[in-house]
Parts: structure tokens; C-alpha cells; sequence
């Protein structure tokens, strides 16, 4: 352990190891795959920088957050270590130089998107490196079972087999004990390795607030606790609305969501970062890689829809170790709404299958047509076409992806990218072309390099400054050129497109199988029952209550959630009532006892317990029979 700490030392400058974080280093030092589970803030990244700076070779960071990674590399280099990191967005070139070196250029940690692990020259170049150690960060993204699972997460599988004996560490801070189980299995572990820190956030006071008129409810919280404030809704355009209604009753408010553009987001971001807005308005786009520690309120507008969603929503409150809170407001009809989640998320099988059919006759394809074809896809334009609702085909069309029809991207931050799908002298050989798109072709050829073998990011401004082209008509020859197989085009930024990744389907034979649809529906029905639970439930400490969803059983009430300062009907706190119950049940349970020689047993004055003890009589738990109480028999 001594090397490590004199790494942590010269590094970081820090004294020693937090909490789980040595445990974790020595499993994994001595050649064990490990899963470490620790709360946002536990300390993750010292928990694989350190082994891997100690040992020769590079450590392989899987992370699907480009802005973490960077930020992770920018640290990184900013103490001395040579990182680098690989994402979707960059160019191939850049891709090549960060890959070299990684092999050449003594290089200590590259990070890569899980997207990126299944590309041709990745695997080719990774051959070459020396791995010391794979680290997976989000690592629940591996579980279907997770509520957040990334189909791209399952490469990592395949990466390990082309390393052999290279021991992998996979971290996250939201796991529920199936989930555990599930990333040991899907990432081959050969014994379970598991180290746990508490989730349990002392200084967070979890409260439900029943309440039919929601932002008046936001106003009164807003305006009884000072402090920066996040407020969660589920939809963009509420988004704004709430954040006008908070302004024009004198709170500063400012409001974020996927859809807005991204230099409007950076600005609001540091708007609120900086404290010249109190409040952000924001949907769940809001908040991963954000680290303002003195968050004092996190309010939910709507109800997430699962607890690991809103523990780490409601946790961004309080990372500063201050006092802070995490409202959640629900309404009566709230829990009607959770289940239409239900049936929006997984429409029937029928409609799944319609929504392909309807596809088809919308792009005009024919029967085994269509693999590799990409298409801009304008959902607005789709559902009035063929009578749908736009939540539902949503979700239809992130049905079809997993089961591997198609692929559908919603408005990711993706760059576009393209590969020729013709060799060089095949392309020279085509005459057909209009000016318009021989000038493109000559543009991309100019511009790019490696065309031919790979796919490479695109930029359609630039290539329409380049090529006197207008932004529409190179997108155009771009889909055009797609549709005549000369080149693979995915359009990037904020265009939803699909790729049909097989030919078209008989309707009838779209198979959605069991993992799927069925166990995928079932979890999700789970998750939501959950929240219905925690939202409706009055007598289960709220922490207590998310602690356990998480597997952890001992946790103490905490004191201080809506439910614990709940007067119990005996007029001691709710908090307390259990505890001080057990203990004269316990002690009336040993040996019936007169009043007196309770009171001597009992470290609790007289004044505090003996609410409770009228209250059990009351209730006929206790009883005084012959000058001595005595717990009363269940029979
Ligand atoms: P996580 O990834 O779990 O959210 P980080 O790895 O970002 O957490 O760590 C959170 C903060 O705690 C960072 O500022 C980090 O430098 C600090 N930290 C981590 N380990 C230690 C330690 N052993 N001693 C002091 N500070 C630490």
C-alpha cells in the first residue's frame, strides 16, 4: 500500500485514502476484477489513477461523458500525467495521433467513449498497447436491468477477451443489488469482488411535499430557503414557463434543456454556475458532470421515473457536507401519470410493428430493401402522416433499435459522419453526378482523408464554405448520395435520423423477443412502482427507504425527512417513536417491571419516553396488571 500512497502523495498532494477507496486500491493491485460502488463525490477516479500510475503500462478509462472525460484528461495533464482520451466528434486524424500515443508516446491513461471500442482502428492500435488495467466508469450502463442501459456498454466484453489478464475495475454510484449481480456476470468476472461505500447523504433531507398547485408550492420553498436551486421538470417547454413564473415573482430563474442550442446552454450553465441566476429550470439534460457544491435545494417539479434517477437528480443538492434539500412535489394525479409511463415507454407489440410498417411507406422502400441507408427522420412530419402520437413512436423506434432493426438517434450530440462506400477508382468512374455534388465529392476529398476506410467527422459548414454550396444543399447531396450507396452518411447534431442497420422486414415477422420487450417492461414497471412508494408512502424514513432500494438494510432513520419530523400519533417525533417503542416493548418482554424499575432500566428520562409508554397502553401492547406494566401477548 505504501507505493500507492506515495503516488496519491506526489500527485494529488493528499494525505491518504478516503473511506473505500484503499480497499478498492488493493483488490484491484493485486490483479482482481473489482466493482466498487461509491456515491458521486466518493472519490471514483483516485480509485483506478492511482494503481494504474503505479504499475507500468496505460490504463484503458471507459466513460460515456465527453465532458467528464475531457475535464478528467485536463486534470490529469494539469498534475504531470500524459492522458488522452477518444470520442465521437473528433476527426479520424485525431483519433490516429491520440492512438499512437497511447503506444508510442509512454502515455499513462486513455479514455474512450464505449462507442468508439467497437471501431476497427481502435481494435487494430489497441493490439499495440500495453494495458495495464480497464476501468469502466458508469459501469450500471452494462445492465439491462439498470435504468440506463447503453447497448454499446456490451463491447467492453469482447475488449476484455482481447485482453486477456488484464484486470478490470468498474465503478458506479447507482447500482441496486440485481444490477450488481448483472455487471459482475456481463463483464466475466471469476468471483464476485464487490466493495460498498453507504449512499447515505447526512446532510440531505429528503421531503415530499402532497400538493395539487406545484409552482406556487416551487415559489413558497423558494422563498423560505435561501441558496442556489435547481428545479427538475420532465418537459422542455415547462421548462421556460416555470422559469418566467419564478422571475416575475421576484426569483432569478433561468431555464436549460436538450433542445436549446449549445452556446445558449454554456451561457445559462455558467450563468447559474456563477450565482447570476439562483434558480435552473431544467429537464434531466441538466446536471451530469456539473460540480457546483454549494446547491442548497433540489426541487422535482415531476416525478422521476426511477429512485436511482432521482438519487442522483436529488443529490446534486448539499455536495458541500451544509445542510441542504431534495423536494420532490406530487400531486394526486401524479401516480396515474407514472403508470402512463408504463404504456408509452412500451406500447403494445401491434403498434411496435405498425410504426415499422409505417416507415417503410414513408421512405418509399421496398421489400428487402434498405440496409445501411440513413435517413433524416422528422417525427412532427411522421406522426401527422400516419395519425401518431410522438412519445409513442419514440419509443417504438427505440424498441426497434434494441432488437436491432434499425437505428434511431434522437437529437445526440453527435458530429456527422460519413465513409465513402465505393473505392477510390470506383468514384472516378461515375459520371451521372450533377455539379453541384461532383464539387461536394471534390470538397470531401480535399478536406478529409481516409475516406475510404473509415468514417470520418464531417462538418457541413464548413464543407458549404468550402464548396459555395448552401448548409440545405449539402445535406441534401449528402442523403442523395447516401440513397445511391456512393457513400455512408449519418447526419449529426441535432438531426434524429435513422439507419436501417437490416433490409426491410415482412411486418408480420418483426420479433421483439423476451429481453427485449417483457423483462426490460417488468423492470421498468418496477422502477416506477418504487417511486409510487417512496412519493405516497408516510411512514418510511424517505433516506432509509432509497438507502434500502439500493441494498442497504442497516440504515438508521434520518432524523430529518418529512416523514421522521412527522409528530407520531403518540406526540414524540416519528423519528424516535420506533426506537423508544423497541426498547420498552424489549425490556416489558424480559420481565414484567413496576413503573419505577422501568425507570431505572431506561436511559431515557421520564418526560421523553413516556408519551410512548401511554400510547402502547393505549393501544393495549402494554398493560399494568398488579401494580407491574407487562408486554402484552399476541394470542
Ligand atoms: P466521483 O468521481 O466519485 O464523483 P471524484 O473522483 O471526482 O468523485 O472525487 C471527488 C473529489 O474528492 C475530488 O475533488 C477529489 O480530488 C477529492 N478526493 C478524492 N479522493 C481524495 C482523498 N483521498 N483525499 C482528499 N480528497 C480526495
Amino acid at each position: 500500500m505504501e507505493n500507492y500512497r506515495q503516488v496519491l502523495q506526489q500527485y494529488w498532494g493528499y494525505d491518504g485514502f478516503r473511506g473505500i477507496q484503499e480497499d478498492i486500491i488493493r483488490s484491484i493491485g493485486s490483479g482482481k476484477d473489482t466493482l466498487g460502488l461509491m456515491p458521486t463525490g466518493g472519490g471514483k477516479s483516485i480509485t483506478f489513477q492511482v494503481p494504474a500510475l503505479a504499475k507500468e503500462g496505460l490504463c484503458l478509462v471507459v466513460t460515456p461523458l465527453i465532458a467528464l472525460m475531457k475535464d478528467q484528461v485536463r486534470q490529469l495533464r494539469s498534475r504531470g500525467i500524459k492522458a488522452t482520451a477518444v470520442y465521437s466528434g473528433m476527426t479520424r486524424e485525431e483519433i490516429v495521433v491520440a492512438l499512437e500515443n497511447c503506444i508510442f508516446g509512454n502515455y499513462k491513461f486513455l479514455y474512450i467513449s464505449p462507442e468508439r471500442l467497437a471501431t476497427d482502428i481502435f481494435r487494430t492500435k489497441m493490439r499495440h498497447m500495453q494495458v495495464n488495467l480497464i476501468a469502466i466508469d458508469e459501469a450500471h450502463c452494462i445492465s439491462q436491468w439498470g435504468y440506463d442501459f447503453r447497448p454499446s456498454y456490451l463491447q467492453i466484453a469482447e475488449v476484455r477477451q482481447l485482453l486477456p489478464g488484464v484486470p478490470v475495475l468498474a465503478l458506479t454510484a447507482t447500482a441496486t443489488p440485481e444490477v450488481v449481480e448483472d455487471i459482475q456476470q456481463r463483464l466475466a468476472f471469476p468471483q464476485r469482488n464487490v466493495f460498498r461505500m453507504s449512499f447515505e447523504r447526512k446532510n440531505l433531507a429528503y421531503i415530499v411535499r402532497y400538493t395539487e398547485n406545484k409552482p406556487s408550492e416551487l415559489l413558497h420553498i423558494l422563498n423560505s430557503l435561501p441558496g442556489s436551486a435547481i428545479a427538475y421538470t420532465r418537459n422542455r417547454k415547462r421548462t421556460r414557463e416555470v422559469a418566467e413564473f419564478l422571475e416575475s415573482n421576484g426569483i432569478s430563474a433561468t431555464y436549460y434543456h436538450a433542445g436549446l442550442a449549445n452556446d445558449i446552454k454554456d451561457q445559462r450553465q455558467k450563468s447559474w454556475l456563477d450565482g447570476q441566476h439562483r434558480v435552473m429550470v431544467a429537464t434531466n439534460a441538466f446536471g451530469m458532470g456539473i460540480d457546483k457544491p454549494d446547491v442548497r435545494l433540489v426541487v422535482h417539479i415531476d416525478c422521476p421515473d426511477s429512485p436511482e434517477a432521482y438519487f442522483q437528480e436529488a443529490g446534486r443538492a448539499g455536495r458541500d457536507g451544509q445542510k441542504a434539500y431534495a423536494v420532490l412535489l406530487f400531486a394526486p394525479r401524479d401516480k396515474g401519470l407514472l403508470q402512463r409511463r408504463v404504456e408509452d415507454t412500451f406500447p403494445e407489440k401491434d403498434y411496435v410493428r405498425k410504426v415499422y410498417e409505417d416507415l417503410q411507406y414513408y421512405y418509399q422502400m421496398a421489400m428487402g430493401d434498405g440496409r445501411g441507408c440513413t435517413f433524416a427522420f422528422n417525427i412532427e412530419e411522421f406522426c401527422l402522416n400516419f395519425k401518431h402520437f410522438p412519445v409513442r413512436v419514440d419509443s417504438a423506434l427505440k424498441l426497434l433499435t434494441r432488437a436491432g432493426y434499425l437505428e434511431y438517434t434522437d437529437e445526440q450530440d453527435n458530429a456527422s459522419r460519413l465513409m465513402f462506400t465505393l473505392r477510390r477508382d470506383e468514384l472516378y468512374r461515375i459520371h451521372e453526378n450533377s455539379e453541384a455534388t461532383e464539387q461536394l465529392i471534390r470538397c470531401l476529398l480535399r478536406s478529409y482523408t481516409g475516406l475510404f476506410s473509415d468514417y470520418a467527422f464531417i462538418d457541413e459548414g464548413f464543407l458549404s464554405r468550402q464548396s459555395g454550396l448552401s448548409r440545405q444543399e449539402v445535406y441534401e447531396s449528402l442523403v442523395l448520395l447516401s440513397h445511391r450507396r456512393i457513400l455512408h452518411y449519418i447526419p449529426g447534431k441535432k438531426t434524429p435520423y435513422i439507419i436501417y442497420t437490416r433490409e426491410r422486414q415482412e411486418t408480420e415477422r418483426v420479433v421483439l423477443t423476451r429481453e427485449v420487450y417483457e423483462e426490460r417492461k417488468e423492470s421498468y414497471i418496477r422502477r416506477i412502482q418504487a417511486m409510487t412508494d417512496y412519493a405516497g408512502s408516510q411512514t418510511h424514513c424517505r433516506s432509509q427507504f432509497l438507502l434500502r432500494y439500493f441494498g442497504e438494510k442497516d440504515s438508521r432513520p434520518c432524523c430529518q425527512c418529512d416523514v421522521c419530523l412527522q409528530q407520531h400519533a403518540s406526540g414524540v417525533r416519528n423519528s424516535e417513536f420506533t426506537g423508544i417503542a423497541d426498547t420498552l416493548l424489549q425490556l416489558l418482554e424480559e420481565a414484567p417491571l413496576t413503573p419505577a424499575e422501568l425507570g431505572e432500566r431506561m436511559t431515557l428520562p421520564l418526560s421523553v419516553y413516556e408519551p410512548v409508554l401511554r400510547y402502547l397502553m393505549n393501544e393495549e401492547q402494554i398493560r399494568l396488571q398488579e401494580g407491574k406494566l407487562a408486554k402484552a401477548s399476541n394470542d
